[in-house]
């Protein structure tokens, strides 16, 4: 069986805790290698190697350290079909997907690559007779990653290049349900001229997290999965004195108004709702009907459900693939089975789906409901996985109430062809981050990614210029010269620009 391992002190390194988790083909059902599972000894290993590491990194002009950046990105570039291969190999994602992945990711190195242009303070002349003042922006030291198994190249590199650029140290704790993408990236990083143990993969599970969340050598965290363990997370690692951002689950609502093209509401609802088999964290899996919208949404969406393509991600002309492990099919599986008792009419089942030749792949065909109730489980609980929930709505001030009233925000859409109805709720929508017209909207790498509520515990946002403050200290310099000149001691409160 094929051990995957962790990467320490610039290279490869095999797991010692004698513990280790299975890696799955989703669309085979088989697993297909062990990950090794750190124990805190081994987390312990890497956070000295990279304190260590961390000065001479920190002290290097941001202009070299933005350098390396420029080369992960070619050297992403040239591995993008590698990368997504094992991406589809242990996610089950289709391939064209899985690099969409990579090119959303590859976007973050490219922010990073301006580096030096981000770290510019700001300062004043003569702020006093003969003194001046800056800022500056330094690095914290040590920091973690934790990512989900949803992306586990984009998600990761939604942290790694504005870190490093800026000059920590990072160690990623990736997925162990699909670990080999952060071993690539280590591996690329490595070729790229990145200095030895500035950038490390500790495989594993809780305790890795744990170790992680304890250990005084670590300066800052950044987690991205469920709601759950995001707010556990950023319980213990604030307790524990560490800057933490942790984001977590969702439930997306797209709001689709009577005046909307339908059919472009209907195309941004399949793609949104379905692809990826639901798993992602800015999939729309809550449709909100106004008015008249509602049969003329379900007309154009139920024969759409019933027709997609789900096959193995390798297969080109699929539009889904499987979902990650047994047991997340058989939980979204339960959640069907909770909206039919709950008394939501069930659409299209993709309960029974069968696929020749896969009959042990993790496959869920399309669901979609109608007649969803803001009291049932199906609408408050995010699902992750390929179901779609229509609530119908009155009016639009019902639609931002449902909204806004959802424990979760994230992501959130309208689709209308009215720009004072999209104006007014993008204005009052209490969500992270608004698409008009637009079904997932992910904001581009020169804007930061975040949401509200239960989906984000900390201060910060991700990447853009929320992840630069994220990965580094604010620091104000007052500097007064000529040296001596001699004012004697003042026992008042400093008031150079009196
Ligand atoms: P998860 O919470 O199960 O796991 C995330 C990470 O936490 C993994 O590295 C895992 O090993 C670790 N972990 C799991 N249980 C733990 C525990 N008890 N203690 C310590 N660490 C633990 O999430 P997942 O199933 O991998 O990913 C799906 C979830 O991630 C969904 O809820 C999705 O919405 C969310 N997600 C959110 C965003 C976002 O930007 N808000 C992005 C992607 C995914």
């Amino acid at each position: 069986m094929r051990e995957i391992g962790h990467f320490i002190a610039g290279r490869p390194t095999p797991g010692t805790s004698g513990q280790f988790g299975d890696v799955f083909n989703p669309a085979l059902g088989e697993v297909t290698a062990r990950v090794a599972l750190a124990s805190a000894a081994e987390v312990d290993q890497a956070v000295a190697v990279a304190n260590r590491a961390f000065p001479a990194w920190a002290a290097m002009p941001a202009l070299r350290r933005a350098r390396v950046m420029f080369r992960l990105k070619d050297l992403l570039e040239r591995n993008r079909a590698r990368i997504s291969a094992a991406i589809t190999a242990e996610h089950g994602k289709i391939l064209s997907d899985a690099d969409g992945e990579v090119q959303r990711g590859l976007e973050v190195v490219e922010f990073a690559c301006g580096m030096p242009h981000l770290l510019k303070g700001e300062y004043t002349e003569q702020v006093g007779t003969g003194i001046d003042a800056y800022s500056v922006r330094q690095p914290l030291g040590v920091v973690a990653g934790i990512t989900p198994f949803n992306f586990p190249l984009m998600v990761p590199l939604w942290m790694v290049p504005v870190a490093l650029a800026a000059g920590n140290c990072f160690i990623l704790k990736p997925s162990e349900k699909d670990p080999s993408a952060s071993l690539i990236l280590a591996e690329l990083l490595a070729e790229a001229g990145l200095p030895e143990g500035v950038f490390q993969v500790v495989q594993g599970a809780r305790t890795a997290v744990e170790a992680l969340l304890a250990h005084p050598g670590i300066a800052a965290i950044s987690f991205v999965g469920s709601t759950a363990i995001a707010e556990t997370i950023w319980r213990a690692g604030t307790a524990a004195g560490k800057r933490v951002q942790a984001l977590g689950g969702a439930k997306n609502h797209l709001v689709v108004m009577p005046d909307a093209d339908l059919d472009d509401a209907a195309d941004a609802l399949m793609g949104s709702a379905y692809g990826a088999a639901g798993e992602r964290c800015m999939a729309v899996s809550v449709a909100v009907a106004v008015g008249s919208a509602g049969d003329a949404l379900i007309d154009r969406l139920e024969p759409r459900v019933r027709a997609l393509k789900i096959g193995p991600g390798t297969d080109p002309e699929a539009e889904m693939g499987p979902l990650v492990t047994a047991e997340h099919r058989a939980k979204v599986m339960g959640y069907v089975d909770h909206g039919v008792a709950e008394g939501a009419k069930l659409l299209v089942d993709g309960r029974g789906l069968r696929l020749q030749g896969y009959e042990r792949g993790f496959f869920l065909g399309g669901c979609l409901f109608d007649g969803v109730g803001t009291d049932m489980r199906i609408y408050r609980d995010e699902i992750f996985g390929p179901v779609l929930g229509v609530v119908r709505a009155p009016d639009l001030a019902t639609a931002t109430e449902m909204v806004n009233r959802h424990a979760y925000g994230n992501g959130v859409a309208i689709f209308t062809g009215d720009g004072g109805t999209a104006r007014e709720f993008a204005s009052q929508a209490q969500i992270g981050m608004v698409g008009v017209n637009v079904p997932i909207p992910v904001p581009m790498a020169f804007h930061s990614f975040g949401g509200w509520k239960s989906s984000l515990f900390g201060d910060h946002h991700v990447y853009g210029p929320e992840g630069v403050r994220f990965y580094t200290r604010y620091k104000a310099i007052t500097q007064r010269w000529p040296a001596g000149a001699r004012r004697g001691a003042e026992f008042v409160m400093p008031t150079p620009g009196r």
